[in-house]
């Protein structure tokens, strides 16, 4: 028989931020716990072609994947939960959808026909879905906004008619909803979830499985109420009960029958669920012996949301050396040469993020000089990179008015710069730019090979000779003041294959001192904690003790 691709579509109800990225990963982790081969994908209702030019204020970080494609941060938590390896057909928005439907009408392939939504978008979206089968057993779909918004109708529509199309033994409709507390009636409340749900049917859906979220345990009588005004069975209502880290979610859903539920529902037999090493993490995350502090000093602090992976990847870090990570988020606008020392007051380690444009960077640029010159480990990601560069230029190499031109277009002494041309390993061309180059797809993006040099940090954290990772930048660092500033103590530990360009610099007389041009927060899982992020947080554990 045919390899069957089963589908379970995911929809959120009441509010958002409920947690449905991470419903969905836990969901897919269960599932692959079973032995099963897992993928999933995000439907974005925005118009947004992709999320690459958005805010992080607004919608949190722009998570980025091997291929080099702009995704949204769900697709990071898909990618930390499960094994799968996600690209540029595992998210797509409204705008990506209706952009390829308008290049479609104006190529002439729709002869004469009226364009509409139903059934052109809709055919679109069912395609979409379709393109990631592959040799996956269960794709989980997430769409995005909560239901009644405008905007995630199509979607909706879409996947209603998918299930008549793929067969209802193959797909299977779960719904998140909120089932709040109120102190007042000192009860949990169903009228919301039921709300949600009749919006649901009212366009044709009538979901599977509820998993109600929730800050208690919800007892039968409260499931069988839902269940009776939802039109499900009891045990088709999960609990899914707030927990102290997010890696405890699928061992909760698992304790609630939801895998057993799932395969049951799409006729899957597989195996029990090996889920030790889910017990294991959790496990040692509520166990963690030690504390140390690590201050992040960027833009975005106001809202965690925007540096999801980095966040989690000290995390991880955090628990590869049996430790909690605790963040003290500085404002990088706020830091001067005068004060560096009472803002990163405490901090066992120094970390500036990744960011775009001008502001707050004098303040990254003295947080680098107080964590080089007081000898506190410091890692600079992508733009934290880039100060770094520009402070030892300055400071040490006595290149005075050295900058990027990011930041300073005239500057006399570009030592960060927008490389015109430069040879793409991935498409194996020479891809061209120039500061007019359009805002939308013109970085450097997703995975590129780096050949590390030995007896560096970086080898010893990677200990291999050549790693892949992640980019997502237009400005690099400027070969032609390499000689300089490595004749000042300044080592460059990783290049490109070819050399041509610098993707790690160190300074070695440090406890630990790494700013790299990539992101490797992209590629930490809790199961394999990225080894700069393991070394960086094993150093700030080092400079905590010796300086007590
Ligand atoms: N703004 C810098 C660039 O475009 C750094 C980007 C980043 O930190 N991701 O090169």
């Amino acid at each position: 028989m045919a390899h069957q691709t089963k589908y379970i579509f995911v929809t959120g109800g009441v509010l958002s931020s409920l947690g449905k990225g991470l419903a969905s990963a836990s969901i897919a982790a269960l599932l692959e716990s079973r032995g099963l081969r897992v993928t999933l994908q995000k439907l974005d209702p925005y118009i947004n072609v992709d999320p690459g030019t958005m805010n992080p204020f607004q919608h949190g970080e722009v998570f980025v994947t091997d291929d080099g494609t702009e995704t949204d941060l769900d697709i990071g938590h898909y990618e930390r939960f499960t094994s799968a390896h996600l690209g540029k057909n595992n998210n797509f928005t409204t705008g990506k959808i209706y952009h390829s439907v308008i290049t479609k009408e104006r190529r002439g392939d729709y002869l004469g026909g009226t364009v509409q939504v139903i059934p052109h978008i809709t055919d679109e979206i069912k395609a979409c879905i379709k393109c990631i089968e592959h040799d996956a057993d269960v794709v989980i779909v997430e769409i995005g906004g909560t239901i009644g918004d405008i905007e995630s109708l199509p979607f909706l529509e879409a996947i209603r008619q998918f299930r008549l199309e793929a067969g209802k033994e193959n797909v299977l409709y779960v719904h998140l909803t909120l089932v709040p507390y109120i102190g007042t009636a000192g009860e949990v409340k169903t009228k919301p979830t039921q709300h949600s749900v009749k919006e649901l049917r009212s366009i044709g859906i009538q979901p599977n499985i509820l998993i109600c979220r929730t800050d208690r345990s919800l007892d039968n009588d409260i499931k069988r109420k839902i269940a009776l005004f939802c039109n499900v069975g009891i045990d088709e209502v999960i609990t899914a009960k707030d927990t102290k880290n997010i890696y405890e979610v699928p061992l909760n859903f698992h304790d609630e029958g939801l895998d057993n539920k799932i395969v049951e529902l799409l006729f899957m037999w597989t195996g029990a669920p090996q889920l030790q090493p889910w017990k294991d993490l959790v496990k040692k995350v509520n166990h963690l012996s030690s504390s140390v502090t690590i201050a992040v000093v960027g833009k975005y602090t106001d809202l965690k949301e925007s540096y999801k992976s980095l966040n989690e990847a000290l995390f991880h870090g955090g628990v590869a050396n049996d430790c909690k990570v605790l963040l003290k988020y500085v404002d990088s606008e706020n830091v001067t040469e005068e004060n560096a020392h009472e803002m990163i007051d405490g901090a066992d380690g120094i970390l500036v993020p990744g960011g775009f444009g001008n502001r707050g960077v004098f303040g990254k640029i003295c947080t680098v000089q107080y964590a080089r010159t007081e000898k506190i480990p410091f890692f600079g990601i992508c733009l934290g990179m880039h100060v770094a560069v520009i402070e030892f230029a300055r400071n040490v190499a006595g290149i005075e008015h050295a900058h990027s031109t990011e930041f300073d277009p005239n500057t006399p002494d570009p030592i960060i710069y927008l490389m015109r041309e430069w040879y793409d390993e991935k498409t194996k061309t020479i891809q061209k730019r120039t500061s007019l180059s359009e805002k939308g797809g013109t970085m450097r993006l997703g995975a590129y090979s780096c050949k590390l040099i030995p007896d560096t940090f970086a080898h010893k954290a990677y200990d291999t000779d050549m790693i892949s990772e992640r980019h997502r930048h237009r400005y690099e660092f400027n070969k032609n003041y390499q000689k300089k500033l490595q004749d000042c103590g300044m080592v460059i530990s990783g290049t490109s294959p070819d050399e041509a360009l610098v993707e790690i610099v160190e300074i070695p007389d440090h406890p630990w001192f790494l700013g790299c041009q990539f992101h490797p927060e992209f590629k930490s899982k809790p199961m394999q904690p990225h080894p700069l992020f393991r070394n960086f947080i094993a150093s700030a554990l080092q400079y905590q003790t010796d300086k007590a």
